[in-house]
């Protein structure tokens, strides 16, 4: 587990400099991972970088897997997972699209002797033998916090722009930033939405909507993840008002750094997803051998009532300053982040 408080402020040199990549590997059991993804449109995290990292974590470990994505169908997640485990899967990790179909899923899987993971969403109300994330209202925390610094000491408007109703952590991030926010006495809440699937067109309709009720007079949106933060810049870039209206965000995307560079986005939180997948790796590696993976505390489920062995990695804020870090990481490539630059 890596705590990281917030990087030493460097004079932007994003795109000077020069980034190295690390590597990590371990030992050879055998069996076979099924990991399932959620979607292709509500983050490229999950198809850029969950998938690449996942394969590099199970390549090291000499494993067998087979990575899928449902595509946002709830009913194409439940043939993936029967698929897999009539291909031979034993451990199964997945991101729900909502907690009943991939409590469903997990129970059938169990059934079949088959054991489950929860890959960065919880399943509420699952039987998952184990959850590996990032710590959720930390990031939520972190978002919070953000908004605070870029809009500085003055009296303002805030809006919420949160993530899926049906996404564990877009409960949890929200939880978080409120916890942050509603004590600072300048601020005042005007605003809170769940955007449906993280899907940014309704999440440009939503802001759209808030920014007319409001008169235009909202001065800075705490937006769950970098699709739903560009969502809001692009209305707000038809009203005349980016750049000046803080938004916040969250994976540290390429177009996420880049309306950061742009000053157009205040800040976004970077969650280094190759821990994750390797953590998820490890787990899964471990329960293939028939070892007692190595976890580092529980998260309650509060609709299962029971508390899940789990490995809970540090969220990074990331501000204009901080771009370096990410591009050190190797996360998003210098050259791709500096065209046009
Ligand atoms: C993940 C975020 C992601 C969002 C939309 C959340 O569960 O933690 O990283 O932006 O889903 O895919």
């Amino acid at each position: 587990l890596t705590a990281i408080t917030a990087a030493a402020a460097l004079t932007l040199t994003a795109c000077g400099g020069d980034s190295d990549d690390g590597g990590g590997g371990s030992g050879a059991p055998k069996g076979k991972v099924g990991v399932i993804l959620p979607d292709t449109k509500s983050s490229v995290r999950w198809e850029n970088f969950d998938r690449p990292y996942l394969e590099q974590a199970f390549k090291a470990a000499g494993v067998e897997y087979d990575i899928q994505n449902a595509e946002g169908d709830t009913q194409r997640f439940q043939t993936i997972a029967d698929q897999m485990i009539t291909n031979g899967v034993t451990v199964l990790a997945v991101s729900g699209l909502d907690s009943a179909s991939a409590a469903a899923v997990q129970r059938k899987a169990q059934q079949q002797g088959v054991k489950t993971i929860d890959y960065d969403r919880l399943t509420l109300g699952g039987v998952a033998d184990y959850y590996v994330s990032f710590d959720n209202v930390r990031v939520g925390e972190e978002l919070g916090r953000g908004l605070a610094k870029c809009l500085g000491d003055k009296k303002a408007n805030i809006v919420y722009l949160n993530g899926a109703p049906t996404d564990n952590n877009a409960t949890l991030f929200a939880q978080g930033a409120h916890k942050v926010l509603d004590g600072m006495p300048g601020f005042t809440k005007v605003a809170e939405q769940a955007v449906p699937n993280w899907d940014a067109q309704q999440a440009a309709t939503i802001f759209e909507q808030m920014w007319t009720q409001h008169d235009g007079e909202i001065d800075g949106v705490l937006a769950a993840n970098d699709g739903v933060g560009n969502a809001a810049i692009s209305i707000l870039k038809k009203n005349g008002a980016a750049g000046k209206v803080p938004v916040t965000g969250q994976d540290a995307t390429l177009q996420g750094l880049q309306n950061i560079l742009d000053g157009n986005q205040c800040m976004t939180v970077y969650k280094p997803v190759k821990r994750e997948a390797e953590a998820a790796a490890k787990l899964a590696v471990a329960l293939l051998k028939g070892e007692k993976p190595v976890t580092d505390g529980t998260v309650r489920d509060p609709e299962g009532k029971r508390d899940v062995p789990s490995v809970l990695l540090m969220p990074i804020s990331i501000f204009k300053d901080d771009i370096k870090r990410v591009l050190d990481d190797g996360f998003v490539k210098r050259e791709d982040l500096c065209k046009g630059a």
